[in-house]
């Protein structure tokens, strides 16, 4: 997955099929959907492929148990069967964990036993394993930081994990294998029109400072939380869809939760759920849901988000977490829509949202990540539909994905860090396979450092700046940038 290759096909194509604007779950995923098709694809992402909500997510492949409550079988249902096509399509990064529900009062006990044997019951031969009541001692064995007092017992039950960014790796190189053009650090500037209608747009490579004029048959904008930036630039009188709101998780050592399984607290101090899921060696605790108007890059975690998540975790457990046992805090923002805001062309589906302009932009968003194969089907059915090109079915229910291990660079095998399994190898790998370009693309997304451990994402960044300035062969000026904008980046990453 070179860039130069990328961007010489750019420059030498002079018309293509479909354009997409984002790289993250959504725009990726819908780069593999048409390029499999055969439709000569683009997909532009402006800062890094998973750089938005993509890279901040639990990190679950669901059907979503809290949706069960609001008695919306038929999304679960759906996002269930999605559930196992990501779970059999990317078998190397991906897998299945089970997660304890633990109960404090005896009618809750059957209230989510019987709840979760629908969960599984809606999967129906999509299963992925059975659930399970459990007793108290069953639930004090799995999880030895459970708090004790009025604990009766658990549920069992089984659900899908992956690495978010890892799997927007394995997507652009697994649609670059079907034909797509998938490149980074390019951002949509505006658009081209001819008779009232997109012909194309302008676009920004950020990376050499270069404006490039892309022309198209049709645009997909894939942007999340950004959809309403790209839709008012087509349009001064669009209203506003998208009502972000904002999730946050914070990361700890695995002492503080020493489990294999996952841990889900079905009702919080304030009625959310909260989980506890191991991850690449850490614990990641999680998330909160506040509505908020900040549609920015870095979403930051406020202090009251922290306490909130420290003290759930410390209610459910025998311990006493505090913000010194933070390594890493991590704020994402959900693409939410508003309903009554969707014009009458709009196509409206219960999870995610396709809407087509009178220009013939196409934009989608909402949804979650474990929904992103059917998004992907969804808008560019809706794209073929819309332009004057042929119809033809989508094939991606049987793609499998590209492992990110396949051209493993061996120059150096010594670890980046003695408390992590990173090497120098992983670095190589991320600047010459996976298109890695910034200290922060390898330090937030090809290796997950940023998010496991601040302090130590900070102790190895000279070292990961000098190889990347070496191979990239850039000067001292652009190092020290490097080294200040990451320094920068992270505080937000730092609890408070
Ligand atoms: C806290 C939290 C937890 C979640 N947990 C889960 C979970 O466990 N499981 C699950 O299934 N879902 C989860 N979700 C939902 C899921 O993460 C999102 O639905 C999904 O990642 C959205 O992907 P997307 O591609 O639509 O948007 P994004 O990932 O935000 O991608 C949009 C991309 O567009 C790019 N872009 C913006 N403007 C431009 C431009 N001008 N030019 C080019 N590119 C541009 C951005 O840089 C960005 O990379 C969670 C969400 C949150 C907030």
């Amino acid at each position: 997955m070179n860039r130069n290759d990328q961007l010489i096909t750019i420059e030498t194509t002079p018309i293509w099929d479909i354009v997409i604007i984002g790289g993250g779950a959504t725009g990726l995923g819908s780069a593999l959907d048409a390029a499999s098709r055969g439709f000569k694809t683009l997909c532009i992402e402006k800062t890094d492929f998973s750089k938005g909500t993509s890279s901040r997510s639990t990190k679950l492949i669901h059907g979503g148990v809290r949706y069960l409550e609001q008695g919306n079988f038929a999304m679960v249902k759906s996002a269930l069967h999605e559930r196992w096509f990501m779970l059999k399509n990317a078998p190397i990064s991906t897998k299945k964990i089970p997660f304890i529900l633990p109960v404090f009062s005896w009618w809750r006990y059957y209230y989510y036993g019987f709840g979760l044997m629908l969960y599984d019951f809606l999967s129906g031969k999509f299963s992925i394993g059975k659930t399970s009541f459990l007793s108290k001692n069953d639930v004090i064995e799995k999880i030895p930081e459970i708090r004790e007092k009025s604990l009766k017992g658990g549920i069992l039950y089984y659900d899908g994990q992956f690495d978010d960014s890892q799997i927007c790796i394995s997507l652009a190189k697994t649609a670059i294998s079907k034909g797509a053009t998938v490149i980074n650090h390019m951002a949509f500037d505006s658009f081209i029109y001819e008779n009232g209608k997109i012909i194309g747009i302008n676009a920004l490579d950020t990376i050499d400072h270069k404006k490039l004029e892309i022309k198209t048959k049709v645009v997909i904008n894939a942007t999340g939380v950004f959809a309403d930036d790209i839709m008012q630039k087509d349009s001064e009188k669009h209203i506003p869809i998208v009502s972000p709101s904002q999730g946050i998780h914070l990361v700890v050592d695995k002492k503080h939760y020493n489990a294999n399984d996952a841990m889900l607290i079905p009702k919080t101090t304030d009625g959310r759920i909260l989980f506890a899921v191991p991850w690449l060696n850490k614990v990641v605790i999680g998330t909160t849901d506040i509505k908020t108007s900040q549609i920015v890059e870095e979403p930051i975690a406020t202090e009251e988000e922290i306490m909130f998540v420290l003290e759930n975790f410390n209610l459910y457990t025998n311990q006493k977490l505090t913000i010194k046992d933070i390594k890493s805090v991590f704020a994402g923002l959900r693409p939410l829509v508003k309903m009554k805001n969707i014009q009458s062309t709009a196509d409206l589906i219960r999870d995610h949202t396709i809407a087509v302009s009178p220009s013939g932009l196409v934009t989608v968003t909402g949804g979650k990540w474990t929904t992103y194969r059917k998004m992907a089907r969804d808008a560019v059915n809706k794209a073929l539909r819309s332009s004057a090109l042929p119809f033809r079915r989508c094939k991606t229910r049987r793609i499998k994905l590209l492992t990110i291990n396949t051209l493993m660079m061996e120059i150096n095998n010594a670890k980046l860090h003695q408390d992590f399994e990173y090497t120098i190898n992983d670095v190589h790998n991320a600047i010459h396979n996976e298109m890695a370009c910034t200290l922060e693309d390898i330090l937030a997304r090809r290796i997950r450092l940023l998010f496991l451990d601040v302090k130590v994402a900070l102790e190895v960044a000279p070292k990961v700046c000098s190889i990347l300035q070496q191979e990239l062969k850039k000067d001292d000026n652009w190092y020290h940038q490097q080294i200040d904008s990451f320094a920068k980046l992270a505080q937000g990453y730092l609890p408070k």
